[in-house]
């Protein structure tokens, strides 16, 4: 089996993982206060998660 020669490097790993853009289909809208979020993660602007709250946001 092959096996990497060398660890990747923090500075590698990120420029690679810094070409993924969150596509559209990535991003939908919260059903509780219709901001833009991503798919499956917790609402950045209110906090719910399928319809119940899970982070108390401050304003
Ligand atoms: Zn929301």
């Amino acid at each position: 089996m092959a096996v990497p020669k060398r660890k990747t490097s923090k500075h590698r790993k990120n420029i690679r993982k810094g070409q993924i853009k969150a596509t559209l289909s990535q991003v939908q809208s919260c059903p509780n206060c219709g901001a833009n979020q991503k798919a499956h993660c917790v609402c950045a602007s209110c906090g719910t998660y399928k319809g119940r709250q899970v982070l108390t946001v401050e304003v």
